[in-house]
């Protein structure tokens, strides 16, 4: 049975039946909490990457916390990437749990060959048409490949969609919550309003809506910062007590933070809007003026948070597109 907290150590009773266990990461991120969920079926969410410290880190965690590995019965994971994913198959292995996720993270987690070329694809037209050099598709090239350390061929064996129950954890409901990943979900607890929300609500840092290609055969790649902004807004609008996230210390008020990360969005915005004052420029050019200090060292990242915001001006017609020899320029 399941000890009550235990200081100095990476994992602690967080709510009743709940487990958080931090795990090392190798990412700027820092480390990922992890949670254990008692019952019936004991339910491990989320695995951390795939690291002989991250392993060494949940074995003891979930020993600290009365269990072994072997006793997990099934994983919930909330979102495909990999310091949330990168053990699963280790996982799964040592204990046969059943591994449950949303649909959309099943290519990832397979390591889908043709899925696999269309994203690099997707990423390197991206890219070109943005306007980013050769010298930095060669660096995102290097970050890509790099990843692929850290990640291992896994799979899904039950799908979960918004609103539904999690099987064999009757109190548990999936909300689906996309944006920060087009694949992820957090699980509500009704009784006592608890969300486990992984990394759509993360409090010391604002949660990057990552921009992925499109899935499911849709021509265009989804707006993520727009869809992120509105699974906040659905979070806003439900009772929470308190938020288990994937990184960080619990969220209390979480509609006020909601509040605060959806007005820095427009003051973001508004950011870009000055720089485009003095002429047009491609979303490259504006990743380097919003981030001169680390858009070298994270181009995917600040690439990504740019191209969000410019979507977010341009379905509100803050800025307007041409094209003109493949590369695209923003401009007032
Ligand atoms: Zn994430």
């Amino acid at each position: 049975m399941g000890k009550t907290q235990n200081q100095n150590t990476n994992s602690k009773l967080i709510a009743p039946g709940i487990y958080q266990i931090s795990i090392p990461t190798p990412f700027a991120v820092g480390p990922v909490n992890v949670y254990l969920i008692e019952g019936d079926y004991l339910t491990l969410v989320d695995a951390g990457p795939k690291s002989p410290e991250a392993w060494e880190a949940l074995e003891t965690g979930i020993q600290n916390c009365g269990y072994e590995i072997s006793d997990i019965k099934q994983i919930v994971l909330t979102h495909h990437h990999l310091d949330h994913s990168g053990l699963l198959e280790r996982v799964r292995q040592s204990s046969n749990a059943i591994i449950m996720a949303h649909p959309l993270s099943v290519p990832y987690v397979e390591l889908d060959k043709n899925f696999l070329d269309f994203h690099h694809d997707f990423f390197h037209q991206l890219y070109k048409e943005s306007g980013v050099p050769d010298e930095g598709l060669r660096i995102v090239e290097k970050h890509h490949n790099k990843m692929g350390v850290f990640s291992e061929q896994s799979q899904i064996d039950l799908l979960l969609k918004h609103e539904q129950k999690v099987p064999n954890l009757p109190e548990w409901e999936v909300w689906y919550t996309p944006g920060h990943s087009q694949s992820h979900i957090s699980l509500y607890r009704a009784s006592d309003r608890i969300l486990i929300g992984a990394d759509h609500i993360i409090k010391h840092i604002s949660s990057n809506a990552l921009i992925e290609p499109p899935m499911n055969n849709a021509t265009n790649r989804p707006l993520t910062l727009v869809q992120y902004r509105t699974s906040l807004e659905m979070c806003a609008s439900r009772d929470i007590d308190f938020i288990l996230p994937g990184h960080g210390e619990v969220v209390y008020n979480h509609r006020e933070l909601i509040t605060y990360r959806l007005k820095r969005n427009w003051d973001r915005s508004n950011d870009l809007r000055q720089f485009l004052r003095d002429g047009k420029k491609t979303a490259y050019e504006l990743t380097t003026l919003l981030f001169p200090e680390v858009y070298r060292k994270e181009l995917p990242l600040t690439f990504s948070e740019t191209l969000g915001h410019l979507d977010l001006l341009s379905i509100v017609g803050q800025v307007e597109h041409t094209t003109k020899d493949g590369i695209i320029y923003y401009s007032l």
